[in-house]
């Protein structure tokens, strides 16, 4: 068949195909798994929960799913009846925990970004310990990393990334991020095209300038181009910063 008759894919069967590549080659799925996926009703998460349901044929694994979600004292996903419903419809439980974080801070400490994710992570490690989950999937995805990267690099000097695979000294969990080879408006067209639920952040503490001034340096830097992306990921695997033995 002549090459201008075959069909594109579509955004729905790119993220599935990307997912399963970033598994296959980053070998985050075993046999017996399970797997607690951290769901914040974003629609990175969601859509990974989607494609992590959906790839077992291609990988051939036998593993667990299941959902964490965190409220807080000062935000929680507003639309947890709807997230709850598309996950039972692709056949993984989903769990809601609440976590006062403003309630543990120190008297006169402000609350910030880094304080209320510490709670978060901590909290969720100790649910999957508890749980007996093995691996926790994170929606970070290829803009995220890149973004990490640069942000560690400029402003504490540091050649580190978020890594697709990392396994904790204290934990007997390893975290995984199925994601890493897509790129956002992948994921954004994806959710689009199966209506997965794209609930955006609410917080009153969420504006991180620091990110959203790292994303417009990068969007400048690759003019945008997906390729010069996965450039840039290969040489962050080429420098083994995609894989942590230990934290
Ligand atoms: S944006 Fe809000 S919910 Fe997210 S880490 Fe920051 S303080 Fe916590």
């Amino acid at each position: 068949m002549s090459g201008r008759f075959l069909r594109r894919a579509g955004a729905p069967e790119i993220v599935r195909k990307l997912c399963t590549k970033a598994v296959l080659e980053y070998n985050l799925i075993d046999d017996g798994d399970r797997i607690l996926i951290a769901a914040s009703g974003g629609k990175d998460s969601t859509v990974m929960a989607w494609a992590l349901a959906g790839i077992r044929p291609a990988i051939k694994k036998n593993y667990e799913l299941a959902a964490l979600h965190i409220s807080s004292d000062f935000c929680s996903c507003c639309k947890k009846s709807i997230l709850a419903g598309q996950l039972a419809g692709w056949n993984i439980p989903f769990t809601d925990l609440f976590v006062p974080v403003i309630g543990r801070l120190k008297e006169g400490r402000k609350m910030n970004c880094y304080w209320c994710s510490t709670q978060r992570r901590t909290e969720l490690l100790k649910y999957a310990v508890e749980q007996g989950f093995n691996k926790i999937a994170l929606g970070h995805h290829l803009d995220d990393i890149i973004e990490t990267f640069f942000m560690n690099l400029c402003a504490r000097g540091e050649l580190s990334a978020m890594p697709i695979r990392l396994s904790y000294r204290k934990y007997p969990v390893e975290l995984i991020r199925p994601l890493a080879y897509l790129e956002e408006q992948q994921i954004v067209s994806c959710a689009t095209e199966q209506d997965i639920l794209k609930a955006v952040c609410t917080c009153p503490f969420g504006i991180n300038s620091k990110r959203r001034d790292a994303r417009k340096k990068i969007a400048a830097f690759t003019g945008g181009s997906g390729a010069v992306k996965r450039r840039i990921l290969r040489a962050l695997a080429a420098g083994d910063l995609l894989v942590s033995g230990h934290q």
